[in-house]
């Protein structure tokens, strides 16, 4: 059983797909860390963002049991990640690690830009999680806020723009919903109501396959 859930920054996706992969005890991975990690590697090797070759390699060495959340959410390595995600080579690399482990017994749900579109296409349940870049940009504005640090709203929100015009703009794997994604708007929405949605619509399929 794959679960893929897609959507842009800050729609609640990582919040989803934990609550899911704990209900029915499958294993959960945040494709948004491995695109950190390597993005992460380069800086750390003081190579330039645009060394495809090397980002190449890093994300071909990429040990998927070894991502670390908190050094990984830095907000500088996530424009890293955006940049370095339109390259093919390394998606080629980052994709293939990925599907292994959507393979994983009894079953995975993973999170990302292109799980139902590109990485899991037969996935048969797809969530494709939204909220306005007002929304989100506030959601972002209040966890900056409650770990301490101050933060400007109107810079994270211009933030929030300029990765999402990256990542549904670029040529490889845009960030779009896949044709059968069921879409969870979470402007309006509580993340627990968009996770009893989902319960839904997981049981109807694990019960068809019973
Ligand atoms: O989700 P997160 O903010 O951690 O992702 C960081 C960046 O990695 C995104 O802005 C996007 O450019 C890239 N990414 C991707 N495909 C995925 C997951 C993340 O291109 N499946």
């Amino acid at each position: 059983m794959i679960i893929a859930i897609d959507g842009p920054a800050a729609a609640g996706k990582g919040t989803l797909s934990r609550l899911i992969a704990g209900q029915y005890g499958f294993h959960h991975l945040d494709t948004g860390l491995t695109y950190r990690a390597t993005a992460k590697a380069l800086l750390d090797a003081g190579l330039p963002l645009d060394d495809a070759a090397a980002a190449a390699r890093m994300a071909a060495e990429l040990d998927l049991a070894n991502l670390d959340r908190t050094v990984l959410s830095r907000h500088d390595v996530g424009e890293a990640a955006s940049k370095i995600a339109v390259m093919p080579a390394v998606r080629r690399a980052l994709v293939e690690a990925q599907r292994t482990f959507s393979r994983k017994m009894p079953g995975t749900v993973l999170d990302g830009r292109d799980i139902g579109t590109v990485v899991c296409p037969d996935a048969p349940v797809k969530f494709y999680v939204t909220a306005s870049p007002e929304v989100r940009a506030r959601r972002r504005y209040d966890e900056v806020v409650a770990n301490g640090v101050t933060a400007d709203y109107a810079e994270i929100f211009e933030d929030v723009k300029r990765r999402d015009e990256r990542d549904m703009r670029r040529a490889d794997s845009p960030l779009k919903p896949a044709e059968d994604a069921l879409l969870l708007d979470t402007s309006e929405m509580s993340i627990e109501a968009a996770f009893q949605a989902a319960k839904t619509i997981i049981d109807a399929e694990l019960s068809r396959n019973a």
